[in-house]
């Protein structure tokens, strides 16, 4: 038997038993004729007492050593509170190594010296460490209540197909070669969206299907190569069913998860507001910080050289403790511009400081301060020019401004959805329309007569949940009609030969009755990364690549080794 107990649980309840451990050595104190020797596995640490005279002199303990200990529980002298093991030790009567170990290239610590590339290279040593450990064991139980979750409220786990053909999801999809059909080529599904409407088709209600999906894009802090979806989809709904329903699915993963409540119903807003109110269409809606148009006062107050500009906007930024200007200094180095902007900060006493990239009259600069309801220690940012630059430059000023605070707020959330987002995009250097999700997101019927006139008008019944600037979630209520998803694809420049060729079975199958229906998927690491306080998702993946697609402990990709390979 390698172990009666585990390195986690033994207390005062077994004093004076005997027990058997088995684990690596995390820390070894030596204090002449005895060693304190702390021994870890899964479960935590257990400190054992080993005295010289049980080892054999050539018998040798270094960190990572994998022993096994016999002994007797004892009470410790010095209870250490930190562990639950603190209140006792181990008498070892007998030691046995049962592997040994090289030095490890970093400190198996919580707070470890490794640098990012050892912890990938050596990441099984890295899964040791309770912070990659932990994220771990809540990714599971994530899982767990995911599809408990969701299994109760009918909905059916089904898998589909990773191996398919290349479907115009927004990215590039990975190719596999077949061996039995030479020359041709799976695709790795960028998701199972095709298949999931087939599964509506087919009269499963509801579904969902923890899955991995590929996407052959450069990867982020917060995207992988290769993640992680919870991936759902429901007949007979509309968009307000959807975000009814997974805004409880939201709340029941947080409260579970997290114990985090939120009281009030997750506020919804329409793309066009989230461009117009944060220049973003995933905003951070923490602090405020709406941006107020000032178009009109700049007219009142015969500022002439805003008075031509097609936007004027401000954000007031509260309470900013910044008296060397160190934060002003900051922001400016980021957004690295000259132009198109100026800032205030109301000083005490009605004094005001301003920037000095542009001359502001005092008089405008005090208006402004007033219209803001700015107080001493408040900053003014106000950008203008072009409406998309002005919206991007404060946009950017508002995300560092969001970075800086939220590091003291991590455990704040505030999800919003996002919907009637644009069903087209145009790419410029294509010179075509793309779609925002993708082709299989139903249009709003009140502007489905824009699709010949202006296609860029046309809304989509889509919906994104961000929280705390993440998109955590996205979805649509589908098209199933094929009429309208034949008119979309044309839209999208594929020709009805194209068309029938790669989507005619699919299209087809609407002919057979399909019902109305719509689903979204959430990004499972990105999930638990905010869960977890917004860290990498890196941290929160057993063996992530990385931003370079790259697994450096594999080694992988690869070239291709005919020999290996057959
Ligand atoms: N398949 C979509 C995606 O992967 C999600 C959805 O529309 O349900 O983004």
């Amino acid at each position: 038997m390698y172990r009666t107990h585990n390195c986690g649980e033994l207390c005062n309840k077994y004093l004076n038993q005997d027990v058997t451990l088995s684990g690596w050595i995390h820390q070894i104190r030596n204090f002449g004729s005895i060693f304190f020797v702390d021994i870890r596995d899964f479960f935590g640490i257990t400190q054992l007492i080993i005295s010289k005279k049980i080892l054999h002199t050539d018998f040798f303990l270094r960190k990572e050593y994998l022993i096994q200990v016999k002994g007797k529980v004892l009470k410790r002298l010095s209870r250490n509170y930190n562990l639950y093991t603190g209140e006792i030790e181990i008498l070892v009567s007998k030691i046995d190594i049962l592997n040994k170990s090289l030095l490890p290239p970093f400190s198996i610590e919580d707070n470890t010296d490794g640098k990012e590339i050892d912890r990938m290279r050596y990441r099984y040593l890295d899964i040791r460490r309770n912070p990659i450990k932990n994220n771990l064991i809540i990714r599971h139980n994530l899982m767990l209540e995911v599809r408990n979750f969701l299994s109760q409220k009918g909905f059916l786990e089904i898998e589909t197909p990773i191996l398919v053909n290349y479907t115009p999801e927004g990215s590039r999809s990975f190719l596999v070669p077949s061996r039995i059909h030479m020359g041709k080529f799976y695709a790795l599904h960028q998701s199972p969206q095709i298949f999931k409407q087939l599964l509506m088709i087919g009269g499963i209600d509801k579904y969902f299907q923890i899955v991995k999906c590929f996407r052959d894009e450069d990867s982020r802090s917060d995207r992988q190569i290769e993640f992680t979806q919870i991936d759902c989809e429901m007949s007979f709904v509309k968009v307000h069913d959807v975000l009814v329903f997974f805004e409880s699915f939201i709340k029941h993963i947080f409260k579970t998860i997290k114990n985090y409540e939120w009281k009030k119903k997750i506020p919804i807003i329409s793309y066009c507001d989230a461009i117009k109110m944060y220049g973003s269409n995933n905003p951070d809606i923490r602090f405020g910080m709406k941006f107020v148009k000032l178009n009109h006062i700049v007219k009142e107050n015969n500022i002439n050289f805003l008075k031509s500009k097609k936007l004027v906007i401000g954000i007031k930024i509260k309470n900013i403790d910044d008296i060397d200007n160190n934060l002003i200094n900051f922001l400016l180095k980021k957004i690295n511009k000259k132009n198109n902007f100026f800032w205030i900060k109301c000083l005490i006493e009605n004094q005001i400081l301003s920037s000095n990239n542009v001359q502001i009259n005092q008089n405008f600069s005090k208006f402004l301060i007033k219209y803001f309801k700015a107080n001493p220690g408040d900053l003014l940012f106000v950008s203008y020019g072009e409406k998309k630059d002005s919206r991007k430059l404060l946009s950017e000023i508002r995300i560092e401004i969001i970075k800086k605070l939220s590091l003291k707020n991590k455990n704040n959330y505030e999800p919003l959805w996002i919907i009637d987002i644009p069903l087209f995009k145009w790419e410029k250097k294509e010179k075509r329309f793309k779609s925002v999700h993708h082709p299989f997101t139903k249009p709003k019927d009140e502007d489905l007569h824009f699709l010949s006139i202006n296609p860029k008008k046309v809304r989509s019944q889509s919906y994104d949940l961000v929280i705390n600037g993440m998109e955590i979630g996205s979805g649509s209520i589908r098209i199933h009609n094929k009429k309208i998803q034949n008119l979309i694809f044309q839209h999208l420049g594929f020709s009805l030969k194209e068309i029938k060729s790669n989507f005619g079975f699919f299209t087809h199958a609407f002919e057979y009755g399909a019902p109305p229906h719509g689903g979204i998927a959430f990004g499972l690491d990105r999930l638990i990364s905010i869960l977890l306080g917004g860290e990498n998702i890196k941290n929160f993946i057993a063996f992530p690549k990385n931003n370079e697609g790259e697994d450096v402990m594999t080694n992988s990709p690869t070239f291709f080794n005919n020999n290996i390979y057959n």
